[in-house]
């Protein structure tokens, strides 16, 4: 509930359906279909820690619509991790995956702990613990988990094998994100911040803006950052003016900036597991380090929040500049509505969450189709497949904007809601 805002994620979420609901003209009996999720699962399962003690962790996962396929979506392990975040989530992943016009549902979820806490050993038992008890209702044809916040391909490996020594057969369609080499696809890593910078590249051509001359503020330095941050200077020829990050030592967040550009490749060498940088060795390097908030008053000309939700609010707002033209959501839900409504009337164009960051789903997707296969594509030809997606997810959804008078996120909610409620229809469920 930042930045003034009386409603939490799941009622932003939907919120956001009903508007474009009422845009597409749905039936208000669809609608309720679609405002509220199909199954959710909430789990205390016991977990025996190092030091021989036993630990009961809470544990989500929702199964929001599974209409266009099997419900598909991350698995978060964090420590604020409520249902009600996993509701939004799970409903955001069922946009997602059909604005991309991938055939899956939407699915999310969710352990309530901070990984950081826990040894190696540790994490592998919740891993194993969370799927001894979603076993029955996940797999390839049902629901497939993959990495979220606080997340490793190495997690999904565990889960992965618990899985499958449950079932007694090799399944690794069970699970997405995992390692080369242990069922992973080439390219899943990337593969969110490489659609976070094509989306950008798209946006950036229908608005004439040269990707040469642009520059980009980020928030966050987790997976999608850091990646976002590389490919847009080798994809596109621009400038990263700062990337924040969360410093687990001082618990608190700051910003790393660098007058020459800051280079990803670098900083990704001295950052941990949990995306905190190395402050001594960045200094070092030159970098300036500043407050948390000050990635958002940068002269840029796009922000890409690429952290946790809630972080561009009715608070922060006016720090935004005039010269930003695009916010690409990196991260899920970043920008609350009463923030969302200022930044349109300024004219700044948005690649809403679902659509920015759909490429870790979309290579998701390609992991399971390499899994069923047997048979496992190079990195050209995800990328190139990855690039398809996204750039025809965007055009989709820009067309309806224009077409609609619509803006994006609504734009985007109209592509992915009416699949869905044509697939719904073609069941006969509607
Ligand atoms: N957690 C990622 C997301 O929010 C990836 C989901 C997946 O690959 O299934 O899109």
């Amino acid at each position: 509930m930042a930045g003034g805002s009386t409603l939490n994620s799941f009622q932003i979420a939907q919120q956001q359906l009903d508007k474009a609901a009422a845009a597409l003209g749905l039936d208000p009996q669809v609608t309720a279909v679609l405002r509220e999720p199909t199954r959710t699962f909430v789990l205390n399962f016991p977990v025996r820690m190092d030091d021989g003690s036993i630990r009961v962790f809470r544990g989500y996962r929702v199964q929001y619509n599974d209409a266009r396929g099997p419900t598909k979506g991350g698995l978060r392990f964090h420590q604020d991790e409520t249902l009600d975040d996993v509701k939004a989530l799970a409903a955001w992943m069922t946009w997602k995956c059909a604005v991309v016009d991938i055939p899956l549902g939407g699915g999310k979820g969710g352990i309530v702990v901070d990984p950081a806490t826990l040894s190696e050993r540790e994490k592998e038992r919740v891993c194993r613990g969370w799927v001894d008890q979603m076993w029955k209702n996940i797999g390839p044809r049902m629901d497939v988990p993959a990495p979220d916040v606080g997340t490793t391909p190495q997690m999904m490996g565990w889960m992965m094998d618990e899985y499958c020594k449950r079932v007694g057969e090799y399944t690794p369609g069970v699970i997405t994100g995992k390692l080369v080499g242990g069922g992973g696809s080439l390219g899943r890593t990337a593969a969110t911040g490489f659609g976070v910078v094509v989306t950008i590249r798209e946006a950036l051509k229908v608005l004439k803006i040269d990707s040469k001359k642009s520059t980009v503020a980020i928030q966050g330095f987790g997976n999608v950052a850091q990646y976002a941050a590389q490919l847009f200077v080798e994809l596109l020829g621009g400038k990263v003016l700062c990337v924040s990050c969360w410093d687990r030592g001082d618990k608190k967040a700051y910003t790393f900036s660098k007058d020459s550009g800051v280079d990803g490749k670098f900083l990704q060498s001295i950052t941990d597991q949990y995306g905190t940088i190395d402050k001594a060795k960045a200094k070092a390097a030159g970098y300036v380090i500043e407050d948390a908030d000050a990635w958002l008053s940068k002269p840029a000309t796009i922000l890409i929040p690429a952290a946790l939700g809630n972080s561009i609010t009715a608070d922060n707002v006016s720090k935004i500049q005039d010269t930003v033209k695009i916010i690409a959501e990196g991260a899920n839900g970043p920008t609350v509505p009463e923030a969302e409504a200022i930044l349109l009337k300024k004219g700044i164009t948005f690649v809403p969450d679902f659509l920015c960051n759909a490429g870790g789903v979309t290579c998701s997707y390609f992991e399971q189709v390499q899994n069923d296969m047997n048979f496992y594509w190079t990195e050209d030809e995800v990328n190139k497949r990855l690039d398809d997606k996204m750039s025809a997810a965007f055009r989709a959804v820009h067309e309806m904007a224009q077409t609609k008078k619509v803006d994006m996120r609504i734009a985007a909610y109209m592509v992915a809601v009416e699949r869905v409620a044509w697939a719904m229809h073609m069941r006969g469920w509607i």
